[in-house]
This record gives C-alpha cells, sequence and structure tokens, in this order.
C-alpha cells in the first residue's frame, strides 16, 4: 500500500478512518501536535475492537489510519484492529515515532503489530531525533523493506527553508535509494507547537483554491475522514485543535466537540451509522463543497455574525454550530442550484487527488518525494 494510495483518496468521504489509540507516548518532543505525555489517557481497547469489528466488506473505509500518541505502547491492539480491518478488506497504515528503535532489538509484540500492518509510517523531525537516533529509525525501517513492507517517512520542519529539511530527505534518499516515500511538512501550532509557534490556531487551506471553483468557495478537505478522538468521539473533522476539542482553543461551547462536526462515539455506534452522518449531513456536506465561510454567509446573508473575523474553522466551530445552522443547511443543500455546484466542486477536489492534498499539506519543494517508490502507472 503506497503512499499516494492514501493521498489520492484524501478527499473522498469516508475512503478512511483515523483512529487514535492513546494519547500517550513515552517521547516528549516540544513540537507534539497531541501534547503527549507518559501518562496521558487513552479509552480502553474494547470499544475500539468493537467498532472495528462493524466494518463489513459491504461497507468498510479503504484505510483504517492508527496513530496516537504512540500507538505502538499498544501493540497487540494494533495487530488485533489490523486483523479485524483486513478481515473486511480495509487496509491499514500506522503512523509511529519509533520510541522502540532506541533499544537494540525490536520487542516481539512491536515486531508482530508492525508484521500485522499495510504500512508503516515513520515521524522523523529534529525534535525526534534529540531522542530517537535517525541511524536507529533507518535500520528498522531497512528491516521492514527488506520483509516487504510498504514504509514511508513523515518529516517535519521549521519553514520550508529548515535546513534539516533538505538534510534528511538526502539523507532518506541516499540510504534507500529511493524507494521510501517523503512527506516534508511544516509544524503547525497544536498541542505542544501551540505554546510556541504561534498564537493562532492552525487552520487547513482550503481544498481547492477560491480561485478555482465556482463562486469562490473554499471546500474542506479535513471533513473528509472520521476520527476518532483520544475519549471515543468519532467526530468529523482531521484538524487536530477541533479534536483535541475539550480545551483545545477550537472548542465549541463549554468544551465540548462541536455538535454539527460530531458523528457518534465508538461505544455506542457502528461504522455504518459513522459513515452515513458524514456523507449524508447536509451540514458537513456543505462545509466539505463550500467551505464554512462561504456556507456561513449563504445560510445566513444578512446576519452581522462577526464570522469574518472568526477565520475558516474559527466560523465553523461557532457560526456553523449555533441553533439553527444544520437546519438552514437542510433546505439550502437540498436546492437544485445548490446540488449542482456541489457536484462540480466535488468533481474539481476528487480530480486533484494526491496533489491537491500535496499543495495544501506539505512543502512545496519537497512534493515529488511523496512519489518515491511508487509502482507505475496512475495513483
Ligand atoms: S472547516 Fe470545520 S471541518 Fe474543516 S477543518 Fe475547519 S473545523 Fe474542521
Amino acid at each position: 500500500m503506497h503512499l499516494v494510495e492514501l493521498l489520492a483518496a484524501r478527499s473522498r468521504p469516508a475512503a478512511a478512518l483515523l483512529m487514535t489509540l492513546t494519547r500517550r507516548c513515552p517521547l516528549s518532543c516540544a513540537h507534539c501536535s497531541t501534547a503527549s505525555t507518559t501518562d496521558s489517557e487513552q479509552l480502553d481497547a474494547a470499544p475500539l475492537t468493537t467498532f472495528v469489528a462493524t466494518f463489513t466488506p459491504e461497507d468498510r473505509p479503504d484505510f483504517l489510519l492508527l496513530t496516537g500518541g504512540e500507538p505502538l505502547l499498544r501493540p497487540r491492539l494494533v495487530e488485533d484492529l489490523a486483523h479485524r480491518a483486513r478481515a473486511a478488506g480495509t487496509r491499514t497504515q500506522l503512523l509511529t515515532g519509533m520510541f522502540f528503535a532506541r533499544a537494540t532489538r525490536t520487542p516481539a509484540p512491536v515486531a508482530a503489530a508492525l508484521a500485522a500492518v499495510d504500512h508503516v509510517a515513520a515521524s522523523l523531525d529534529a525534535f525526534h531525533e534529540a531522542e530517537v537516533p535517525r541511524a536507529r529509525v533507518f535500520g528498522v525501517l531497512r528491516g521492514l523493506l527488506d520483509a516487504g513492507k510498504d514504509v514511508s517517512v513523515q518529516v517535519t520542519g521549521l519553514g520550508p527553508d529548515d535546513p534539516y529539511l533538505a538534510d534528511v530527505t538526502d539523507d532518506i534518499r541516499r540510504t534507500f535509494g529511493d524507494r521510501v516515500p517523503v512527506l516534508a511538512a511544516e509544524v503547525r501550532a497544536a498541542g505542544r507547537a501551540a505554546q510556541w509557534l504561534s498564537a493562532a490556531p492552525s487552520a487547513p487551506a482550503p481544498a481547492v483554491p477560491a480561485a478555482d471553483v465556482p463562486q469562490g468557495a473554499a471546500p474542506c478537505a479535513m471533513a473528509a475522514w472520521p476520527v476518532v478522538a483520544f475519549d471515543g468521539t468519532v467526530v468529523a473533522c482531521c484538524n487536530q485543535n477541533v479534536v483535541d476539542g475539550r480545551g483545545g482553543r477550537l472548542a465549541g461551547p463549554a468544551g465540548e466537540f462541536p455538535g454539527h462536526l460530531r458523528l457518534g462515539h465508538v461505544a455506542d455506534d457502528g461504522w455504518p451509522a459513522v459513515r452515513r452522518a458524514l456523507v449524508e449531513r447536509p451540514l458537513l456536506r456543505g462545509i466539505r463543497a463550500f467551505g464554512p465561510q462561504y456556507l456561513a454567509r449563504a445560510l445566513a446573508p444578512d446576519a452581522d455574525s462577526g464570522r469574518e473575523c472568526a477565520g475558516y474553522c474559527g466560523t465553523c466551530v461557532s457560526v456553523l454550530a449555533a441553533p439553527g445552522a444544520a437546519a438552514a443547511a437542510d433546505a439550502f443543500m437540498a436546492r437544485a442550484g445548490t446540488r449542482v455546484l456541489e457536484r462540480e466542486i466535488n468533481r474539481l477536489v476528487e480530480e486533484r487527488g494526491a496533489d491537491g492534498f500535496l499543495a495544501r499539506h506539505t512543502v512545496a519543494a519537497y512534493r515529488d518525494l511523496a512519489a518515491l517508490g511508487a509502482p507505475a502507472g496512475p495513483a
């Protein structure tokens, strides 16, 4: 399972499920987007496995993305989830900081978990390297490659000109002979990084530049894949400041997840119900196609809501969470003209495929590295 397969599906609603297995992590990187510590919270395994058991060959995400915190602190859970997902036809990617590479031998449960998933993505940046030597991470990747496993590396720099990015990407290309794809991104103001990087919560760039879509809409592809948050709530947004809603700076009223972005809970709902809510809820369809600010204007053109000051995600979690917004979206999204526009915008977003994601979320100079090692032919 090559990285570009995942990226090509990034804007397709419910193509994947992101599942956070724990907020715990033995590393203490200064830029950690989840502000993880060794004793952070984690949900019991049972509701997570029960939820994945609701995948069926007829109704399942194509991809299950396991993350944390450090998901390999729960290696048996990783193995169990990957096997359950595969039984339904879902492939699994695991994102790890590779804490275990500090030791000379990979613990057996961790090795079994790595063997169970379809793709292993390793995080690498100056902060990780202060705790886990690069050579050790490369050693684990080499072993996985030799065993036939698909791998990738997610590198993070302080900005597009950070010399670390040039150094580490050169090293990866040289060491693995251009067989390992690389995603190069900048540190975002979320989690611990929010304390020192910027006062403003990070917001995603629209899925397609506003100038390219009808009437200046700004589609949000971050509302395409459900995310299981640390407490088991399933939300329709991959913005870490929203996933981390209880206490995050984009929390809804009283620190709750904004209601329109809440799809359910792994203890109470199965995949089919979560998928239906994500794909069919008119307010979410509107956010995906038009973006929150365009949608807020369309739903209440005369309202003085302060939305121009709230920003992109700020409008989503305030104006669109307000009473009456869902009913207004039901009516707006049912109009024939809206449906035509929605279809056209979704077509444009889908056409951009992996390029759309890479243009929004990665550093331009390193964008082509995501395709390293990809099989020939279309993604
Ligand atoms: S616009 Fe809404 S759904 Fe999209 S990233 Fe922002 S908060 Fe999430």
